[in-house]
């Protein structure tokens, strides 16, 4: 058979054109209902799970039930203009984030695009948001720590690089407080924060990326949110954005922090949707993979080994509970997925007891072996000394009458309790906790009337910082309280009491 080039090129032609129009075929479906921002796809046979699909008008849609017969997509814009009998497009594509270096400092959507008016982000790199966590092979154990910068924190409860630790508490306990403090200190410690904002209101957003503009943190942070007012499928990604913006990082060698404030409302975003997709509905109404909502979600936590990158994923997410009642639904799950918890307590709050953390209900399984020597020296009793307290502490009303030994329990209780006070934003350095922590422990603050051990505080880490800045710089350098720096210390703490007791 002899055939003209011309001819070639027309039979290539044709077949293009039907292998176009088959593809047409099989990726095109159409809507069969739609409203609730929920749409039921008929035709889409090859469709994936979590799949981007393109409706008329430019809406997006992702989804998520396969059935025998149709598709349950939930659209991540408007339904307003879709109607049943639309035509829809498959993407082949998992719902994608920009991700990279341009996000830092910008306050995107759950889908990544900007919403803080600074212009587009310029960025040609995507990653899709669900992606399988890392292996135990990549991992490595955790050991280096994440400061917080929070004296009750990084004493007693304390953090890793690569740790989950959730934050617990009622609503007004301060765990906001807790997270924005803690990438305040981040500050020249070379980690990326990302603060995810989940079924919160605008203007609590606003501020919070205001907060972080004044205290120099948007320079190493990304802020995601999705607000109430939102549709649920957007607070449903949010989390998930987050944390593959994080990983991109991770993946490059950073360490990054990763906060979710609050995955009790992104479970109730994800029932929402459940609901509407007709899932059926388990205990409290909650679809039956809650569990997996958060646990492949916080799985990608990790710490890389160096050969894999070498970077670390920490993640802070925040439980709202209900009349601190930790043993509720969705809190026992959380609790169960993390390496420990952070329990803020309503009663200590308004006690005046800020940060309100509860030390006997709250737990740092791995961060232990993160934590420095000079620290894991000074705060060894504390938690000891804090549980004799609190359960003496009922007692306290019978002053006088009780026997010595318990007024003393009680006094060094009241004066710890004193110094683990902390107002907002003035994270405190490690090696300042170091000496504070070691003051109260070794009982140097005994004759300190308890009203004045604030003031005791302020005035004694000033006067460390004029007088004896080698102490803190050497506890930095060795990591540790060596016998030296501790006698150094001692001699300092007594020249300061001399002074202090005269002005007191
Ligand atoms: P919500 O449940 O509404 O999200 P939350 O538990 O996140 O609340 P925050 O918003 O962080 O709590 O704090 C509640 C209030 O307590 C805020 O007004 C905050 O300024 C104040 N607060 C938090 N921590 C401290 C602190 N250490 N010292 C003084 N005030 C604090
Ligand atoms: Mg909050």
């Amino acid at each position: 058979m002899n055939l003209r080039p011309e001819e070639i090129s027309s039979i290539i032609k044709e077949q293009i054109k039907k292998y176009e129009r088959k593809l047409d075929v099989v990726d095109v479906g159409t809507v069969i209902q739609v409203g609730d921002g929920i749409a039921r796809i008929h035709g889409l046979e090859n469709c994936m799970a979590g799949e981007l699909l393109e409706f008329e008008g430019d809406v997006y849609g992702m989804a998520l039930n396969l059935e025998e017969d149709n598709v349950g997509c939930v659209l991540l814009g408007s339904d307003e203009n879709i109607k049943e009998g639309d035509v829809v497009k498959r993407t082949e594509r998992i719902v994608e984030v920009p991700v990279g270096d341009p996000m830092i400092g910008r306050v995107v959507n759950a889908l990544g695009q900007p919403i803080d008016g600074k212009g587009p982000i310029n960025t040609d790199k995507f990653r899709p948001v669900e992606s399988k966590a890392t292996g135990v092979i990549a991992r490595k154990s955790v050991s280096v720590p994440l400061q917080t910068g929070i004296k009750a924190i990084d004493s007693m409860i304390p953090i890793g690089r690569g740790q989950r630790e959730l934050i617990i508490g009622d609503r007004q306990t301060g765990k906001t407080a807790l997270a924005i403090d803690t990438i305040i200190n981040q500050k020249g410690k070379d980690v990326i924060c990302i603060y995810v904002a989940i079924g919160q209101k605008k203007s609590t957003v606003a501020k919070i990326a205001e907060t972080l503009e004044q205290n120099d943190a948007m320079g190493y942070s990304i802020i995601v949110t999705a607000g109430a007012s939102e549709l649920a499928p957007l607070q449903y990604i949010a989390p998930y954005a987050g944390v593959t913006m994080a990983e991109e990082f991770m993946f490059n060698g950073k360490d990054v922090l990763i906060v979710y404030d609050d995955l009790s409302k992104h479970a109730v975003a994800y029932r929402t949707m459940s609901l509407l997709l007709k899932r059926p509905p388990g205990r409290e109404a909650y679809p039956g993979d809650v569990f997996y909502l958060h646990s492949r979600l916080l799985e990608r936590a990790a710490r890389i080994d160096d050969k894999y990158g070498g970077g670390s994923i920490t993640a802070l997410p925040i439980i709202e509970t209900l009349a601190g009642d930790i043993s509720a639904y969705i809190p026992t799950n959380v609790i169960s997925i993390t390496d420990g918890q952070i329990f803020l307590e309503s009663e200590l709050f308004y006690a005046g007891q800020r940060p309100a953390v509860n030390a006997g209900l709250s737990v740092s399984r791995v961060g232990g072996s993160a934590q420095i020597k000079a620290m894991k020296k000074v705060s060894g009793t504390l938690r000891l000394d804090l549980g004799q307290y609190r359960e003496l502490a009922a007692f306290a009303q019978f002053g006088s009458d009780l026997d010595p030994d318990t007024q003393a329990t009680l006094a060094q209780g009241e004066r710890i309790m004193e110094i683990l006070k902390q107002p907002q934003y003035s994270p405190v350095p490690v090696e300042k906790q170091v000496m504070m922590i070691y003051a109260v422990t070794k009982k140097h603050l005994s004759d300190i009337p308890v009203e004045k051990i604030t003031a005791f505080q302020d005035e004694f880490l000033g006067f460390m910082d004029n007088n004896y800045p080698e102490v803190g710089q050497k506890i930095i350098e060795t990591q540790n309280l060596t016998e030296d720096i501790e006698a150094e210390l001692i001699k300092a703490i007594e020249e300061f009491k001399a002074n202090f007791k005269v002005t007191m």
